[in-house]
Protein backbone atom coordinates (compact mmCIF):
# COMPACT_ATOMS: atom_id res chain seq x y z
CA UNK A 1 0.00 0.00 0.00
CA UNK A 2 2.04 3.17 -1.11
CA UNK A 3 -0.87 5.93 -0.31
CA UNK A 4 -1.35 6.44 3.56
CA UNK A 5 -2.48 9.52 3.90
CA UNK A 6 -5.65 7.74 5.92
CA UNK A 7 -3.08 5.82 8.38
CA UNK A 8 -4.45 4.68 11.43
CA UNK A 9 -8.25 6.97 10.95
CA UNK A 10 -11.46 5.20 11.40
CA UNK A 11 -14.26 6.07 8.40
CA UNK A 12 -17.56 4.82 7.88
CA UNK A 13 -19.28 5.13 4.02
CA UNK A 14 -23.03 4.74 4.37
CA UNK A 15 -24.37 2.61 1.51
CA UNK A 16 -21.36 1.02 0.72
CA UNK A 17 -22.01 -2.25 -0.22
CA UNK A 18 -22.88 -1.21 -4.22
CA UNK A 19 -22.04 1.47 -6.77
CA UNK A 20 -19.81 4.88 -5.56
CA UNK A 21 -19.55 3.79 -1.43
CA UNK A 22 -18.38 0.26 -2.08
CA UNK A 23 -15.00 2.03 -4.11
CA UNK A 24 -14.97 4.83 -1.58
CA UNK A 25 -14.81 2.11 0.98
CA UNK A 26 -11.67 0.79 -0.72
CA UNK A 27 -10.02 3.38 -1.75
CA UNK A 28 -10.04 4.75 2.04
CA UNK A 29 -9.08 1.56 3.02
CA UNK A 30 -5.85 1.63 0.45
CA UNK A 31 -5.38 5.42 2.03
CA UNK A 32 -4.82 3.70 5.87
CA UNK A 33 -8.13 3.48 7.22
CA UNK A 34 -10.22 1.41 9.08
CA UNK A 35 -13.69 1.00 7.52
CA UNK A 36 -17.04 0.33 8.56
CA UNK A 37 -19.37 -0.38 5.27
CA UNK A 38 -22.81 0.42 6.34
CA UNK A 39 -25.86 -1.57 4.64
CA UNK A 40 -29.28 -1.30 4.47
CA UNK A 41 -30.66 -4.59 3.99
CA UNK A 42 -28.84 -7.69 2.89
CA UNK A 43 -25.06 -7.76 4.29
CA UNK A 44 -24.25 -9.43 0.92
CA UNK A 45 -22.37 -6.94 -0.98
CA UNK A 46 -20.93 -5.08 2.04
CA UNK A 47 -19.60 -8.79 2.99
CA UNK A 48 -18.05 -8.78 -0.65
CA UNK A 49 -16.25 -5.05 -0.12
CA UNK A 50 -15.25 -5.90 3.13
CA UNK A 51 -13.07 -9.37 1.97
CA UNK A 52 -11.35 -7.00 -0.62
CA UNK A 53 -10.27 -4.77 1.49
CA UNK A 54 -9.48 -7.29 4.01
CA UNK A 55 -7.59 -9.61 1.17
CA UNK A 56 -5.59 -6.13 0.44
CA UNK A 57 -4.13 -5.86 4.37
CA UNK A 58 -6.89 -3.64 5.14
CA UNK A 59 -9.23 -3.58 7.72
CA UNK A 60 -13.31 -3.45 7.39
CA UNK A 61 -16.18 -4.31 9.19
CA UNK A 62 -20.32 -4.74 7.40
CA UNK A 63 -22.51 -2.67 9.76
CA UNK A 64 -26.26 -2.87 9.05
CA UNK A 65 -28.35 0.51 9.69
CA UNK A 66 -31.06 2.12 7.32
CA UNK A 67 -29.75 5.37 7.59
CA UNK A 68 -32.98 7.23 7.88
CA UNK A 69 -34.00 6.18 11.39
CA UNK A 70 -32.31 7.49 14.33
CA UNK A 71 -32.15 4.66 16.92
CA UNK A 72 -30.22 2.14 14.02
CA UNK A 73 -28.20 5.23 13.15
CA UNK A 74 -27.45 5.72 16.72
CA UNK A 75 -26.74 1.75 16.72
CA UNK A 76 -24.35 2.03 14.33
CA UNK A 77 -22.12 4.57 15.70
CA UNK A 78 -21.98 3.29 19.11
CA UNK A 79 -20.65 -0.37 17.10
CA UNK A 80 -17.96 1.35 15.05
CA UNK A 81 -16.89 2.41 18.69
CA UNK A 82 -16.42 -0.21 20.07
CA UNK A 83 -14.88 -1.82 17.20
CA UNK A 84 -12.19 0.74 16.15
CA UNK A 85 -12.60 3.44 18.44
CA UNK A 86 -13.54 7.10 17.26
CA UNK A 87 -14.81 8.14 14.38
CA UNK A 88 -12.36 10.68 12.27
CA UNK A 89 -14.23 10.43 8.82
CA UNK A 90 -18.01 10.08 8.17
CA UNK A 91 -19.20 9.78 4.03
CA UNK A 92 -22.53 10.13 3.96
CA UNK A 93 -23.29 8.68 0.63
CA UNK A 94 -26.49 6.48 1.20
CA UNK A 95 -28.96 7.47 -1.56
CA UNK A 96 -31.62 6.30 -3.68
CA UNK A 97 -33.93 7.88 -6.60
CA UNK A 98 -37.92 7.20 -6.78
CA UNK A 99 -38.77 8.65 -9.94
CA UNK A 100 -41.92 10.06 -10.97
CA UNK A 101 -43.30 13.06 -13.02
CA UNK A 102 -44.07 15.60 -9.93
CA UNK A 103 -47.91 15.07 -10.63
CA UNK A 104 -47.99 11.45 -10.46
CA UNK A 105 -45.77 11.29 -7.54
CA UNK A 106 -46.92 10.02 -4.69
CA UNK A 107 -46.14 11.02 -0.92
CA UNK A 108 -44.62 7.50 -0.30
CA UNK A 109 -42.01 7.80 -3.27
CA UNK A 110 -41.23 11.85 -1.52
CA UNK A 111 -40.94 11.53 1.59
CA UNK A 112 -38.65 8.10 0.98
CA UNK A 113 -36.16 9.65 -0.85
CA UNK A 114 -36.19 12.94 1.38
CA UNK A 115 -35.80 10.42 4.45
CA UNK A 116 -33.08 8.59 2.90
CA UNK A 117 -31.30 11.18 0.71
CA UNK A 118 -31.31 14.10 3.27
CA UNK A 119 -32.53 12.89 6.54
CA UNK A 120 -29.89 10.25 6.96
CA UNK A 121 -27.43 12.28 6.10
CA UNK A 122 -28.06 15.05 8.97
CA UNK A 123 -28.60 11.93 11.68
CA UNK A 124 -25.28 10.55 10.53
CA UNK A 125 -23.34 13.70 10.67
CA UNK A 126 -24.85 14.82 13.70
CA UNK A 127 -23.50 11.78 15.45
CA UNK A 128 -20.10 11.86 13.79
CA UNK A 129 -20.05 16.36 15.20
CA UNK A 130 -20.77 15.27 18.82
CA UNK A 131 -18.11 11.97 18.61
CA UNK A 132 -15.93 14.16 17.04
CA UNK A 133 -16.07 17.28 19.86
CA UNK A 134 -15.90 14.48 22.44
CA UNK A 135 -12.49 13.22 20.96
CA UNK A 136 -10.88 16.31 19.71
CA UNK A 137 -8.42 16.67 17.67
CA UNK A 138 -5.93 13.39 17.32
CA UNK A 139 -2.21 14.93 16.23
CA UNK A 140 -0.49 12.06 14.84
CA UNK A 141 -3.48 11.20 12.97
CA UNK A 142 -5.28 14.52 11.25
CA UNK A 143 -5.09 18.37 12.17
CA UNK A 144 -8.87 18.07 11.96
CA UNK A 145 -11.25 17.01 14.59
CA UNK A 146 -12.94 14.99 12.22
CA UNK A 147 -14.08 15.04 8.41
CA UNK A 148 -17.72 14.87 6.94
CA UNK A 149 -17.81 14.06 3.41
CA UNK A 150 -21.56 14.57 2.29
CA UNK A 151 -22.50 12.58 -1.55
CA UNK A 152 -24.08 15.40 -3.20
CA UNK A 153 -24.85 14.98 -6.82
CA UNK A 154 -24.56 17.86 -9.74
CA UNK A 155 -28.70 17.90 -9.55
CA UNK A 156 -27.57 19.72 -6.48
CA UNK A 157 -27.56 22.63 -8.92
CA UNK A 158 -29.21 20.98 -11.78
CA UNK A 159 -33.42 20.74 -12.05
CA UNK A 160 -34.49 17.38 -13.17
CA UNK A 161 -37.31 17.16 -14.36
CA UNK A 162 -39.26 13.58 -13.01
CA UNK A 163 -37.10 13.21 -10.42
CA UNK A 164 -38.02 16.45 -7.92
CA UNK A 165 -38.09 14.16 -5.26
CA UNK A 166 -34.11 13.48 -5.62
CA UNK A 167 -33.07 16.89 -7.02
CA UNK A 168 -34.86 18.38 -3.79
CA UNK A 169 -33.23 16.42 -1.62
CA UNK A 170 -29.87 17.06 -3.17
CA UNK A 171 -30.35 20.73 -3.07
CA UNK A 172 -31.40 20.35 0.71
CA UNK A 173 -27.90 18.37 1.04
CA UNK A 174 -26.24 21.25 -0.48
CA UNK A 175 -27.53 23.68 2.72
CA UNK A 176 -27.12 21.34 5.05
CA UNK A 177 -23.88 20.83 4.22
CA UNK A 178 -22.67 24.24 3.99
CA UNK A 179 -24.73 25.04 7.32
CA UNK A 180 -23.01 22.31 8.95
CA UNK A 181 -19.80 23.53 7.89
CA UNK A 182 -20.18 27.11 9.27
CA UNK A 183 -21.46 25.44 12.73
CA UNK A 184 -18.13 23.00 12.97
CA UNK A 185 -15.59 25.08 11.17
CA UNK A 186 -14.66 26.72 14.59
CA UNK A 187 -14.96 22.57 16.10
CA UNK A 188 -12.16 22.00 13.74
CA UNK A 189 -14.25 19.91 11.87
CA UNK A 190 -14.18 19.69 7.72
CA UNK A 191 -17.33 19.47 6.44
CA UNK A 192 -17.56 19.35 2.24
CA UNK A 193 -19.70 17.80 -0.27
CA UNK A 194 -18.52 15.90 -3.92
CA UNK A 195 -21.19 15.99 -6.55
CA UNK A 196 -20.77 13.44 -8.77
CA UNK A 197 -21.89 13.61 -12.51
CA UNK A 198 -23.07 10.40 -14.49
CA UNK A 199 -21.02 7.68 -12.56
CA UNK A 200 -21.84 3.41 -13.63
CA UNK A 201 -23.48 2.09 -10.64
CA UNK A 202 -26.67 0.36 -9.83
CA UNK A 203 -28.81 3.55 -9.69
CA UNK A 204 -28.60 4.78 -12.62
CA UNK A 205 -27.70 1.50 -14.95
CA UNK A 206 -30.51 1.94 -17.40
CA UNK A 207 -28.58 5.46 -19.11
CA UNK A 208 -25.63 4.01 -19.64
CA UNK A 209 -25.86 -0.22 -19.89
CA UNK A 210 -26.41 -0.29 -24.43
CA UNK A 211 -24.54 1.89 -26.81
CA UNK A 212 -27.13 3.92 -27.36
CA UNK A 213 -27.84 5.03 -24.02
CA UNK A 214 -24.36 5.90 -23.20
CA UNK A 215 -24.27 7.71 -26.38
CA UNK A 216 -27.42 9.75 -25.12
CA UNK A 217 -25.53 10.62 -22.15
CA UNK A 218 -22.25 11.48 -23.42
CA UNK A 219 -23.70 14.13 -25.02
CA UNK A 220 -24.20 15.75 -21.27
CA UNK A 221 -20.59 15.14 -20.40
CA UNK A 222 -17.82 17.23 -21.85
CA UNK A 223 -15.17 14.92 -21.09
CA UNK A 224 -16.73 12.33 -23.22
CA UNK A 225 -16.39 9.41 -20.94
CA UNK A 226 -19.06 8.48 -18.82
CA UNK A 227 -17.67 8.44 -14.52
CA UNK A 228 -16.16 5.25 -13.10
CA UNK A 229 -16.98 4.48 -9.04
CA UNK A 230 -13.39 5.04 -8.47
CA UNK A 231 -13.58 8.53 -9.87
CA UNK A 232 -14.82 8.94 -6.68
CA UNK A 233 -13.32 7.31 -4.22
CA UNK A 234 -10.38 8.95 -5.75
CA UNK A 235 -11.38 11.99 -4.52
CA UNK A 236 -12.93 11.14 -1.31
CA UNK A 237 -9.55 10.16 0.23
CA UNK A 238 -7.85 13.89 -1.11
CA UNK A 239 -11.57 15.30 0.57
CA UNK A 240 -10.77 13.23 4.10
CA UNK A 241 -7.22 14.20 4.37
CA UNK A 242 -4.62 16.72 5.52
CA UNK A 243 -3.72 17.20 2.43
CA UNK A 244 -7.67 19.40 1.48
CA UNK A 245 -7.03 21.03 4.84
CA UNK A 246 -8.38 24.46 4.27
CA UNK A 247 -10.91 23.39 2.15
CA UNK A 248 -14.61 23.77 3.95
CA UNK A 249 -18.13 24.07 3.05
CA UNK A 250 -17.36 23.16 -0.64
CA UNK A 251 -19.20 20.88 -3.23
CA UNK A 252 -16.46 19.55 -5.21
CA UNK A 253 -18.07 18.18 -8.79
CA UNK A 254 -16.75 15.31 -10.10
CA UNK A 255 -18.68 15.04 -13.27
CA UNK A 256 -16.46 15.27 -16.20
CA UNK A 257 -18.20 19.09 -16.97
CA UNK A 258 -21.77 18.14 -16.87
CA UNK A 259 -22.24 21.14 -14.68
CA UNK A 260 -20.37 23.41 -17.72
CA UNK A 261 -24.18 23.80 -19.69
CA UNK A 262 -22.73 21.64 -22.35
CA UNK A 263 -26.03 22.80 -24.78
CA UNK A 264 -23.69 26.08 -25.02
CA UNK A 265 -20.42 24.64 -26.17
CA UNK A 266 -21.72 25.19 -29.84
CA UNK A 267 -22.92 28.43 -29.05
CA UNK A 268 -26.09 27.56 -27.17
P1 LIG B 1 -26.09 2.57 -5.54
O1 LIG B 1 -27.53 2.27 -5.67
O2 LIG B 1 -25.11 1.56 -5.99
O3 LIG B 1 -25.71 2.97 -4.05
C1 LIG B 1 -26.59 3.49 -3.11
C2 LIG B 1 -26.40 2.70 -1.83
O4 LIG B 1 -27.20 3.27 -0.79
C3 LIG B 1 -26.82 1.24 -2.00
O5 LIG B 1 -25.80 0.41 -1.52
C4 LIG B 1 -28.07 1.14 -1.15
O6 LIG B 1 -28.25 -0.14 -0.58
C5 LIG B 1 -27.77 2.19 -0.08
N1 LIG B 1 -28.97 2.62 0.63
C6 LIG B 1 -30.20 2.92 0.12
N2 LIG B 1 -31.06 3.22 1.11
C7 LIG B 1 -30.35 3.12 2.27
C8 LIG B 1 -30.69 3.30 3.63
N3 LIG B 1 -31.92 3.66 4.00
N4 LIG B 1 -29.72 3.11 4.56
C9 LIG B 1 -28.46 2.74 4.20
N5 LIG B 1 -28.10 2.54 2.92
C10 LIG B 1 -29.03 2.73 1.97
O7 LIG B 1 -25.88 3.95 -6.34
P2 LIG B 1 -24.64 4.95 -6.32
O8 LIG B 1 -24.66 5.61 -7.64
O9 LIG B 1 -23.42 4.29 -5.87
O10 LIG B 1 -25.13 6.03 -5.26
C11 LIG B 1 -24.34 6.46 -4.16
C12 LIG B 1 -24.57 7.94 -3.90
O11 LIG B 1 -24.07 8.69 -5.01
C13 LIG B 1 -26.05 8.33 -3.74
O12 LIG B 1 -26.18 9.29 -2.72
C14 LIG B 1 -26.37 8.94 -5.09
O13 LIG B 1 -27.43 9.87 -5.00
C15 LIG B 1 -25.05 9.61 -5.42
N6 LIG B 1 -24.87 9.93 -6.84
C16 LIG B 1 -24.72 8.96 -7.77
C17 LIG B 1 -24.55 9.31 -9.10
C18 LIG B 1 -24.35 8.30 -10.20
O14 LIG B 1 -24.28 8.69 -11.37
N7 LIG B 1 -24.23 7.01 -9.92
C19 LIG B 1 -24.52 10.66 -9.48
C20 LIG B 1 -24.70 11.62 -8.48
C21 LIG B 1 -24.86 11.25 -7.17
Amino acid sequence: MKNQSLQDQIALVTGASSGIGAAVAVALAKAGAKVGVNYARSSRGAEAVVSEITASGGKAIAIQADVSQEEQVIRMFEQLDQTYGTLDILVNNAGLQQDASMMDMTLEQWNKVISVNLTGQFLCSREAAKAFIRRGIVPERSCSAGKIICMSSVHEVIPWAGHCNYAASKGGVMLLMKSMAQELAPHKIRVNSIGPGAIKTPINQSAWETPAAEAELLKLIPYNRVGEPMDIGKVAVWLASDESEYVQGTTLFVDGGMTLYPGFATGG
